[in-house]
């Protein structure tokens, strides 16, 4: 069974349906942020909308990029949000320009990630334009150094620190090998900040 999506576009109008076309289409104001949930998860809206807001404020001010419109689906299953973006059941969240894709906000809160990957998510919208025409490790790293501290950022850089290819990033082979890329890209991109390198500059 297909859950539905309802999209509220501004204060004004929801439209309900098989929804990810719905998000696709609807154009976006210059600073507005559309949101599809899942009937189920209506209620999450407000705290969502929320943590967007904030989270969009924060990272625009910390990497000095105007705040952007975006559009974000949340998913009512592993499948929908694997139909959606091509990801493993593993990922959490799949940004491509200005298009989020989250999993649930229940599954997402049950692991403790709700708050850093939406974090994660909206750094990519913010930044991933500027960085283009770098390897994947310094997107990823950047998303994770503007989502907040995590362990691996924490744990200090081991000399024979090797960043993470673009396969490794975009294809991993289990959850543990996605977690040490992903780990190794956050610390390849703390270790240039740490040395005074500019976020903008990192990998060219
Ligand atoms: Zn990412």
């Amino acid at each position: 069974m297909r859950s539905r999506l309802c999209l509220a576009a501004g204060a004004a109008a929801v439209w309900c349906g098989a929804a990810i076309s719905a998000v696709a289409a609807a154009a976006l104001a210059r600073d507005e942020i559309g949101l599809a949930l899942p009937a189920e998860e209506s209620s999450e809206r407000p705290a969502l909308l929320d943590l967007l807001r904030r989270s969009r404020e924060e990272i625009a001010r910390a990497a000095g990029v105007p705040p952007r419109a975006m559009r974000v689906t949340v998913h009512p299953t592993v499948e929908s949000f694997g139909q959606a973006t091509g990801q493993s059941w593993y990922s959490a969240g799949a940004t491509r320009r200005s298009d989020i894709h989250l999993l649930s906000i229940a599954v997402l809160r049950r692991n403790g990630q709700l708050e850093r990957v939406v974090r994660h998510e909206v750094a990519h919208v913010l930044i991933d334009r500027s960085l283009d025409d770098r390897p994947l490790w310094v997107r990823e790293g950047m998303a994770g150094y503007f989502a907040g501290p995590s362990e691996a950022t924490n744990q200090g850089f081991p000399v024979s620190l090797r960043c993470p290819s673009n396969d490794e990033l975009r294809r991993p082979s289990s959850r543990e090998a996605q977690r040490d890329a992903y780990a190794r890209a956050e610390a390849c991109v703390a270790r240039e900040i740490a040395s005074g390198v500019l976020w903008r500059d990192i990998g060219r």
